[in-house]
């Protein structure tokens, strides 16, 4: 029985993957792929990032909240 997981491979950390890649809670448009559309940060299972870098992008969306450039909730 060839039971497959259907999930789409991850792609690999775009931060790693693109080493010009700089995590800039200014950067709205890159942090904004990270951001479900409720406005949460989206899961790492989800953003394909990896820890290290989840973990930095997660920072500066929290930065960029604080400075009012995301929201925290989006309705
Ligand atoms: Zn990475």
């Amino acid at each position: 029985m060839a039971f497959k997981k259907v999930r789409a491979k991850k792609k690999f950390c775009i931060f790693c993957k693109n080493k010009n890649a700089v995590i800039d809670y200014k950067d709205v448009e890159t942090l904004k792929k990270f951001i479900a559309p409720n406005g949460k940060i989206s899961p790492r299972r989800a953003t394909g990032a990896c820890a290290k870098h989840q973990r930095e992008v997660a920072q500066a969306i929290k930065r960029a909240r604080y400075m009012a450039l995301l929201p925290y909730i989006a309705d």
